[in-house]
């Protein structure tokens, strides 16, 4: 049987791994056939694949509990289910890339121990990333793995943008501004000259708004400032985080409250946000078909946090051309574009109710001066492109130098 080459995506989180199987060796022509996940891994593991229409092809309790098992057995349905499929390389979401990555890497035992070296930066999930990669390397060693980080495509950003005014030698040890969204951000920054290429030099706000949220200021497709910091807490309020809070609350909370960093760590990133506020949900649906009014403060909240934030990094970029709404409530949410966009009409957004009920791709008013986009975000296209792009340059190198 003819045989496709292929690129595994993967997207390790604490409990959950999702994949992508991507065909084609070329960035051009890469198609998405199967994705899906492993869910409750360390508890009850489950596994669910999809095809490239949503059809289900298999949804079903797992007996493996350790992750090397749980890859195994997600190799071997790949190449038992996806006829034709041979895979030829992996492709990780990696979060944190520090400041030496800035670009994918091929996976090494000398990147993987840096890659260690960053887990005190982002501990709740750069472990679980590189877990997958070695697992990933104990069953199936001769698949080349690539990383992509979620803070690359922010190196571009100046200086002013990536420092907290702090003493400068706990800037020099990597206490700064990272941002992360990146892969999501540089996604759009392709996509967006291809919708619109008159914006291709832009100076754009992204609104990457799903359970995780952030913004990005992109000038000329590259970033200039961004919402997130040294963690993936900092800037708009999301599902279950604060988003920007006075570090005095947390002298607060350890001082009145006897609080500890553990408890604390809990409290910014699973009981806070939409959630906290709602005391309901920490999913935007729940929220809009809730008549509670802590529910409608949770929602106001959220708009006003990415509009305040919108304004700030419109500044940052020196003005604005373009929005742009992507991601799960991003592209879903004609209540939270709208009531956003409302808040930035001061800087020349009005949207077309009629196409952002029809989640058009522009739904600004024709006469609005800032147009608006809603544009989907593809993380695991980018990273099954970059994993292509940085094998396909690792093996022209090793052909140079073996020429030398
Ligand atoms: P993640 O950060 O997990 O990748 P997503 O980008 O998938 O998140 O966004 C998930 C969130 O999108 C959900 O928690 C939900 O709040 C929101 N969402 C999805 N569909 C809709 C919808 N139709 N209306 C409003 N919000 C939605």
């Amino acid at each position: 049987m003819l045989q496709r080459d292929a690129c595994l995506i993967i997207n390790a989180g604490s409990s959950s791994l999702k994949f992508s199987v991507f065909l084609g060796s070329g960035k051009a022509e890469l198609e998405a056939v199967i994705n899906g996940q492993i869910s409750g891994i360390g508890t009850e593991p489950r596994f669910l694949a999809k095809d490239a229409s949503k059809r289900v092809l298999a949804d079903q309790a797992l007996e493996q509990s350790d992750r090397a098992a749980l890859l195994g057995f997600l190799l071997r349905w790949i190449e038992r289910e996806a006829e034709g499929v041979r895979l030829v390389a992996a492709g990780h979401r990696v979060v944190h890339g520090g400041t030496r990555f800035a670009a994918p890497v091929r996976l090494t035992p000398e990147v993987l121990a840096e890659l260690e070296g960053l887990i005190p930066l982002a501990p709740l999930h750069q472990p679980h990333n590189l877990a997958a990669m070695k697992a990933l390397a104990e069953v199936f060693p001769a698949l080349p793995q690539v990383a992509c980080f979620d803070t690359a495509f922010h190196q571009t950003q100046p200086w002013q943008s990536q420092t907290f005014a702090i003493p400068r030698e706990l800037t020099e040890e990597g206490v700064r501004r990272y941002g992360f969204h990146g892969l999501s951000y540089e996604y759009i920054a392709q996509r967006l000259p291809q919708v619109a290429p008159e914006l291709a030099e832009a100076r754009v706000l992204v609104c990457h708004l799903g359970s995780g949220a952030s913004l990005c200021a992109m000038r000329a497709g590259k970033s200039v400032d961004t919402s997130m910091g040294f963690t993936a807490l900092d800037g708009v309020p999301m599902g279950t985080r604060p988003g920007s809070i006075d570090p005095g609350v947390l002298i607060y909370l350890m001082r009145q409250k006897g609080m500890g960093a553990d408890e604390i760590e809990r409290l910014l990133y699973h009981k806070s946000g939409l959630l906290g506020v709602s005391g309901i949900s920490n999913d935007m649906r729940d929220l809009e078909n809730s008549d509670a009014p802590a529910a409608a403060e949770a929602l106001e909240l959220f708009c006003h946090g990415v509009a305040k934030q919108g304004a700030a990094l419109a500044g940052s970029m020196g003005g604005l051309d373009a929005v742009v709404f992507t991601a799960g409530v991003g592209e879903n949410s004609t209540l939270v574009r709208s009531r956003v966009s409302e808040k930035l009409g001061w800087l020349g957004v009005t949207l077309d109710a009629a196409a952002n009920r029809a989640k058009a791709t522009r739904i600004s008013a024709a006469d609005s001066r800032i147009p608006v986009f809603v544009i989907p975000t593809d993380e695991e296209r980018m990273i099954a492109s970059h994993t292509l792009d940085t094998l396909a340059h690792g093996t022209a190198r090793h052909a140079l130098l073996a020429a030398e």
